[in-house]
């Protein structure tokens, strides 16, 4: 857990109240929740050796203190799978921040594995000013954006709490699989509930949490997007 106190440490030295996608999945990692593979390229080289390194295809985000939604500002660049995709979207992402915002500071280039696409669930996570951390859980897209389909806990939750919140929202039944859609791992979500619980429970300065998506698969699951938020 040393390495999750230096990255607040770190965040708090630049006065910031929010981590950057690879500080938060980094502080993921260490409480057991499962991420894409990255690492942060500082030039368009180095881009291209973690994209080998990582395996096609790949994704590549922005990440800069300036920029919080990425995709918002053209930051985002999906499915790239050889280096001319990779040179092509790194200097796209480039120009894209530039036209947005022309001062933002660009820590570098976020390659990353791209997760194939899979039943999406969303946890969350918010700090109540009266009953301290409380947890979301629903179903990516629709579910949650449109039909609100999801649920609360106020942390912290028992394995017996987290299997509540996954059967108890509407989409749970796609969850079980359907049309030849295999189940998704429910146990994987349990864990991720719980260890999100146990991390914003040891650091009371998290405000919101979000890891949306997260992929789940018939074995095992990955977080897409990683963002915490301080007070
Ligand atoms: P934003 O800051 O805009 O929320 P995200 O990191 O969530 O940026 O990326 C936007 C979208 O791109 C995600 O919701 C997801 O659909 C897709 N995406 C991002 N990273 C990956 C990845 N590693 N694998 C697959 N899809 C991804
Ligand atoms: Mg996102």
């Amino acid at each position: 857990m040393e390495e999750v106190s230096r990255i607040f440490d770190e965040v708090h030295r630049q006065g910031r109240n929010f981590l950057l996608e690879p500080e938060a999945k980094a502080i993921c990692i260490e409480y057991g929740i499962p991420v894409t593979a990255f690492r942060l390229a500082k030039t368009e080289e180095e881009a291209l050796k973690f994209a080998d390194d990582i395996g096609y295809p790949v994704v590549l985000k922005i990440v800069s203190p300036d920029i919080l939604h990425k995709s918002d500002v053209g930051g985002v660049i999906i499915n790239l799978k050889n280096h001319e995709e990779v040179k092509d979207a790194h200097r796209k992402i480039l120009s894209n921040v530039k036209k947005h915002k022309a001062d933002a500071e660009i820590v570098g280039i976020l390659v990353q594995e791209m997760a194939p696409k899979s039943t999406e669930v969303i946890i969350g996570a918010t700090k109540d000013s009266q009953f301290g951390p409380a947890l979301m859980f629903g179903l990516g897209g629709v579910f949650v954006e449109i039909l609100e389909d999801v649920t609360f806990r106020i942390a912290p939750i028992t394995e017996q709490d987290a299997r509540e919140m996954i059967t108890e929202v509407k989409a749970y039944p796609l969850l079980k699989g359907y049309r030849g859609q295999p189940p998704a791992d429910i146990d994987t979500i349990i864990s991720i509930l719980l260890n999100t619980s146990k991390l914003v429970m040891d650091h009371q300065e998290i405000k919101e949490l979000d890891l949306n998506p997260i992929m789940v698969y018939e074995k095992g699951a990955k977080t897409v997007d990683a963002r915490i938020i301080l007070e």
